[in-house]
């Protein structure tokens, strides 16, 4: 009997069984040095620019697919985080705070876009800072820009305020800001790849006085918030002072250059007074001993500091000078400051964070880098993560009082049907009332009103929907009511008071 072919059996491609069949075999070439070159660059002649380009395509779908298709479960990216309802408390808090201290300071809020230009930053923040070098997550578009999600906000405010034609405004000009920022840095402790910060910029003056606003506003912010910081303060003098001081720098870190740590030895070219910030322990030793900015300022720098000081002592602002504080962006001048922790004597290793909460200064030329007239402007920046942490550190009690006073609670068909309506409008009448009305049974119900915390809670049954009345529990006494609904606004209005 014939042996049936196997129809799933492959050809056989052996050189023997090829030559049974009379095809020649391929010949196995053996390309080497400038003859390989040549051949790939005829290959890539033959596919054009369009194939490449359609063939990545198609790579980057089937890599799509795979990804879809596999096991694979994505995860939050390292330095990110999730900001969670239960975060909501303190985080509403302290932005409701900070907004309304910056309304009551003539501040007005500014929204700019998470993405900008590259060169923006690149412009100002500075091409030899950390920032630009080595943090900014960066990518081209669609259309082959080159854009950064935004590492810090004042560049982006100084764009939009020449974009707009601001300098056309009676100035100064006082805005707020908060959102998102992004930076690549090594994650640890109150550091993140995406923060949150919010901030003040004041463009268009050159007055001592407001760089001690902007302060005081500091001072006043964590005073009310009960957190104990320490403002440290320093002058960086203008271009020209920076230039001679920058040299003698120079100077005496180059004959100590071997005792630097390895990053300092980079900067000890491109951007010296970064070393001044250096927190490693051989570097702080060198530079305790290096010349202070402060003795390089010129007349008028002087002058300024001198009265920037005056105003914060007439204020009642508490502050340590701080002759290394440099805050390392190329677009500083004059006055900077930066808002820490307040550590007690003996408590050094206290659970206090030790990471700066804010920081700010003065930034004359900004403008006329980015094309602008000549504007000075002056700001400040805190980090939102790092003071909620200071809050939760050093247990400083939120008060409640923005969250809903009144609990509505609802049992039955019908009284779900009315709910939404009272709910509402109770709402409408100002009273601050929170619901759950996916849960059905009251048990649940009173519990989620005893986490809150609410003063009251109404509860909506079966018979109170046909008398028209409502029972209104007193969550610290456990007192019950009945009232009527038409009595309910004035009857709660009453209770709250
Ligand atoms: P800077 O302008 O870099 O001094 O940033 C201003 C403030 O933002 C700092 O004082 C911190 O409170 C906060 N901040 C800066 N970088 C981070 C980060 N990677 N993660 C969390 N907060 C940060």
């Amino acid at each position: 009997m014939a042996k049936l072919k196997n129809p799933k059996k492959k050809p056989k491609s052996s050189k023997k069984a090829l030559i049974k069949r009379k095809v020649k075999p391929k010949k196995k070439r053996v390309i080497v040095g400038a003859k390989k070159i040549k051949l790939a660059k005829v290959i890539k002649a033959k596919i054009s620019k369009k194939k490449i380009s359609k063939l990545k395509v198609i790579n980057k779908k089937t890599e799509a697919i795979e990804v879809s298709r596999s096991r694979y479960t994505p995860k939050l990216l390292r330095g990110m985080k999730d900001i969670l309802p239960e975060d909501q408390i303190v985080r509403e808090y302290l932005i409701k705070k900070l907004v309304k201290l910056s309304k009551a300071y003539g501040f007005q809020e500014i929204i700019t876009p998470i993405l900008e230009e590259r060169a923006l930053f690149e412009k100002s923040t500075g091409i030899a800072t950390d920032i630009v070098e080595k943090q900014m997550y960066q990518f081209t578009d669609r259309s082959g820009k080159k854009v950064v999600l935004r590492p810090e906000f004042t560049p982006s405010v100084a764009r939009a305020y020449i974009e707009h034609g601001m300098f056309n405004l009676p100035q100064p000009l006082k805005f707020f800001y908060y959102g998102p920022v992004f930076r690549y840095e090594r994650p640890q402790a109150g550091r993140f790849r995406q923060f949150y910060q919010f901030g003040l910029e004041v463009l268009g003056s050159e007055s001592p006085l407001i760089d001690a606003e902007i302060i005081l506003f500091s001072q006043t912010l964590f005073q009310d918030l009960g957190l104990q910081i320490n403002i440290q303060i320093n002058s960086l003098g203008c271009l020209n002072c920076r230039t001679t001081y920058r040299e003698e720098l120079k100077k005496y870190l180059r004959s100590r250059s071997r005792t630097l740590c390895p990053d300092c030895q980079k900067r000890l070219s491109k951007n010296p007074l970064r070393v001044l910030d250096c927190k490693v322990p051989q570097c702080q030793e060198i530079t305790r001993q290096a010349p202070q900015l402060i003795n390089f300022l010129c007349p008028n720098c002087k002058n300024h500091f001198t009265k920037v000081l005056e105003c914060l002592d007439e204020a009642n602002v508490v502050y340590t000078l701080n002759p290394y504080l440099v805050r390392g962006l190329d677009y500083y001048t004059r006055t900077v400051f930066e808002l820490w922790p307040a550590v007690s004597e003996g408590e050094e290793d206290s659970n206090s964070s030790q990471t700066a909460l804010g920081g700010g200064g003065r930034y004359d030329p900004l403008i006329e880098s980015l094309g602008g007239r000549e504007t000075p402007g002056t700001g400040v920046s805190y980090g939102l993560e790092r003071i909620i942490n200071e809050i939760k550190i050093q247990r400083v009690r939120v008060s409640l009082s923005q969250g809903p006073q009144v609990f509505f609670a609802q049992i039955g068909e019908s009284a779900a049907r009315q709910a939404l309506r009272i709910f509402n409008d109770l709402q409408k009448q100002g009273i601050k009332i929170a619901e759950n009305l996916a849960k059905t049974s009251l048990k649940s119900q009173m519990k989620i009103a005893d986490e809150m915390g609410v003063k009251l809670t109404l509860i909506l049954g079966q018979q109170e929907t046909k008398d028209k009345t409502i029972i209104i529990r007193d969550m610290k006494t456990g007192n019950q009511e009945k009232v009527d609904v038409t009595k309910l606004v004035k009857e709660l209005k009453k209770r709250l008071k």
